[in-house]
């Protein structure tokens, strides 16, 4: 073996070494066997804040995508996917700036923020055009190795009849076209089918994730747990056409959540479900409620390297967040507990929800009556001991330690800070822990 090789043999040996004794920390004296996950910023690891979902002029986004990517840029974002619907932004493409979606005020930003040769102009039938820059060339103007990242997404923008499936790819190497299907369970299945297909063929790591299910009320609960490879979906959608807290006659993407969880772990042996929140920005020049605008939702994904494939690969694992204001230091899953610890920001508390179902609960699902006093097709409530809040502690740190009888323990965190531009008025900063799998869950040792 060459010097060069034997040496970075031994870093990545030191490197596995390392990721191993922040993975488990084994057997510890006084507690017996205790395999605990810990999430949290080292040498090696590093919190990622991405988002995954927005929208640019390659479709219906209203600003040019290197103005987006660099608003995101300095945000503090460290990567960002524009996942334009149905298209990729790989091939020559021009806009008329007086009458795309983003108008004079986009043109004129893009001008003021680019005055030297970036922005490339035409004149067609006495109209100027121009042209939207591809993602190699906004990755390649704006890329920091370690720093900023972005990565090539697509809105496979599906239906079934009137019904909406959006679904998000990240790091998809070649654009997919919705694949529709006999139901909207058999419409998602056939899309991540693909997906994985694709990744299987071109060896890359693609993420693809359920956007929005009660957009248009498309998604139930039912049909998104039984799709296989989908181990992902969004709980918290920035556009204020996504009902995340649902209706009178329409659970709301957290209830979803527990229902799929408790299903799919006792009854249907699948893998769980994680929460991820997006902006699923379109709206970049005004802040407004009714406007889809960046900041409302994002990920931290604790990664050993800002690449795709180890931010793919720390999110199949689960380690990652969901935000919507709150910035978590640490979290520690065992099968004896769950704990958390916030970034606590000066004059704020912070209320942590620990919610769960235990072993024992109904998981019928029972129809859901219509004003006529008919059940509704396809629509069912559950027991409130699916998804029950176990505990609830108030500080900047807390601590679950499980009864016996729990399934899996999730929890919420929520700020009394006003977000400062919510997905809806009121809304206060929150923070999302993906579910840790309790005493009476399924065993994967
Ligand atoms: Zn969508
Ligand atoms: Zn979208």
């Amino acid at each position: 073996m060459k010097y060069q090789a034997f040496r970075r043999a031994l870093l990545s040996l030191a490197a596995i070494a390392s990721l191993l004794v922040v993975l488990s920390l084994g057997r510890t004296p006084d507690e017996g066997t205790v395999t605990a996950t810990m999430l949290q910023a080292d040498g090696q690891l590093r919190w990622y804040r991405g988002n995954i979902h927005t929208h640019s002029l390659w479709s219906d986004g209203d600003d040019y995508p290197e103005m987006i990517a660099l608003w995101y840029r300095e945000q503090g974002y460290d990567f960002l996917s524009l996942s334009d619907h149905n298209i990729l932004s790989n091939f020559e493409r021009w806009t008329n700036p007086a009458k795309n979606k983003g108008g004079a005020t986009a043109y004129d930003k893009l001008k003021k923020q680019f005055p030297d040769n970036w922005v490339e102009e035409r004149t067609v039938d006495d109209h100027t055009e121009v042209r939207l820059k591809t993602f190699q060339e906004i990755s390649e103007l704006l890329n920091i190795p370690g720093r900023f990242l972005m990565v090539q997404g697509e809105e496979i923008t599906d239906r079934f009849k009137n019904l909406p499936v959006h679904m998000n790819a990240t790091n998809i190497q070649e654009q997919i076209p919705p694949l529709g299907g006999d139901s909207v369970y058999e419409t998602m299945q056939n899309n991540v089918n693909a997906v994985i297909a694709q990744s299987e063929r071109t060896g890359q790591p693609i993420l693809i994730h359920l956007n929005h299910p009660n957009y248009g009320y498309g998604v139930t609960a039912e049909d998104l747990m039984r799709v296989h490879g989908e181990n992902f979906f969004e709980i918290h959608n920035g556009a204020p056409a996504v009902a995340n807290y649902g209706d009178e006659t329409h659970l709301g993407t957290e209830q979803m959540w527990d229902i799929i969880l408790a299903k799919r772990l006792m009854e249907l042996h699948m893998p769980v479900m994680y929460g991820v929140a997006a902006d699923d920005a379109h709206n970049y020049h005004q802040d407004a409620a009714r406007n889809a605008n960046p900041g409302r939702g994002w990920i931290m994904v604790l990664a050993d390297k800002l690449v795709p494939e180890s931010l793919i690969a720390a999110m199949n694992a689960g380690r990652f967040y969901a935000s919507s204001g709150v910035t978590l230091n640490q979290v520690v899953s065992s099968d004896k507990s769950l704990s958390l610890e916030i970034q606590a920001e000066e004059g704020v508390t912070y209320t942590t929800e620990f919610v769960g179902t235990r072993k024992g609960a109904d998981l019928t699902g029972m129809p859901m009556m219509g004003a006529d006093g008919k059940p509704i097709e396809g629509r069912f409530r559950y027991s409130k001991d699916v998804g029950q809040v176990l505990k609830t502690v108030t500080g900047n740190k807390a601590s679950y330690t499980f009864q016996g009888d729990e399934i899996y323990v999730r929890a919420r965190v929520t700020s009394s800070k006003l977000h400062p531009n919510p997905y809806a008025k009121g809304d206060y900063e929150q923070a999302w822990v993906q579910p840790a799998i309790g005493p009476a869950g399924p065993r994967n040792e």
